[in-house]
């Protein structure tokens, strides 16, 4: 699959509505794309114990969406199977009064993963330019009054492309992903969750306001994808209305990214060979 399709070009102006949300990209069946996700994963597998022995890069996925996108089962689906030790997930709710006192970036810095893991934002700062600009929260954030400009949606993006090289001059691989849904496909989600007792836990009234909110939901994903897609952290809009596919491409991406990494099992130096043939040496003594 070519994942070129997806990315979003830096500089670009996207228009999202035009972007399509039941792509399936060739895929003919929900099988097919399940038996390449499962030969993805085990592809994944192998390069993320190469990022952990090398205890070199790190990897930060992002993601956003709008509600029943399918976030959760995207990050369950894609990350199944790998090393736990070597993924960390955190969900980005709304910020509590302690992280209200700090700077807005100051959550996240705790959540980024430690060379050599996978770190994954459920959510994540981009929030801060969509719900935040959405519901105009910034009021809440305690920022001085006198700091806040007309500009600050724009300072924000500048902030956050400056966050995002900062992270990647040291180290640390960033990939973005959109997932998404069209507002029908988001309705016939919301009234299977319920309708199905089993997923009833799923549905919060909450998802219902925030639907009325859409256009602008849409107009500020569009504004923050265009000005915040780099080529060191680049944004991905998946079509999420088939979540089969949704996986397949992320996971895709995912893969395309890490075998391009040099990234490679950390080698021995001489006087290590020596040891390592002097303990097998012991050990093969052993009576
Ligand atoms: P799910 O519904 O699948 O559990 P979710 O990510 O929607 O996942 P919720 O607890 O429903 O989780 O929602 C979290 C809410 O927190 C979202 O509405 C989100 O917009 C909000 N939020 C996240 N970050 C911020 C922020 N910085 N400022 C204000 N609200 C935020
Ligand atoms: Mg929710």
């Amino acid at each position: 699959m070519s994942i070129e399709k997806f990315v979003i070009k830096p500089n670009s102006k996207i228009d999202i509505s035009k972007i399509k949300t039941d792509d399936t990209n060739g895929y003919a069946s929900k099988e097919e794309a399940k038996k390449d996700l499962t030969k993805n994963i085990k592809k994944m597998i192998s390069l993320q114990d190469k990022l952990y022995a090398e205890d070199k890069y790190s990897m930060l996925l992002i993601f956003q969406a709008m509600d029943a996108a399918g976030k959760d089962g995207t990050i369950k689906h894609v990350m199944s199977g790998l090393n736990p030790q070597g993924t960390q997930v955190t969900s980005f709710k709304q910020p509590s009064a302690e992280e209200l006192n700090h700077n807005y970036l100051w959550r996240i810095n705790k959540a980024l993963p430690e060379r050599g893991r996978i770190g994954i934002l459920n959510r994540s700062y981009y929030e801060e330019v969509l719900v935040v600009r959405v519901h105009d929260l910034i009021k809440n954030e305690k920022i001085p009054k006198e700091l806040i400009s007309n500009n600050i949606w724009n300072q924000r993006f500048k902030e956050i492309n400056d966050f995002e090289k900062y992270l990647f001059d040291n180290g640390t691989v960033i990939l973005k992903f959109f997932l998404h849904v069209s507002k029908e496909e988001q309705k016939k989600r919301f009234l299977e969750r319920i309708d199905k007792k089993s997923k009833n836990w799923k549905f919060s009234e909450a998802d219902i306001k925030e639907r009325q909110y859409w256009d602008e939901y849409q107009k500020c994903y569009q504004e923050a994808i265009s000005a915040t897609s780099k080529k060191h952290a680049p944004w991905f809009i998946i079509p999420a209305d088939h979540k089969w596919f949704m996986r397949l491409a992320v996971s895709e991406i995912i893969i395309e990214t890490m075998s391009k990494l040099p990234i490679n099992y950390p080698s021995l130096n001489n006087e290590q060979l020596k040891n390592l043939a002097e303990c097998k040496k012991k050990l093969e003594s052993e009576k």
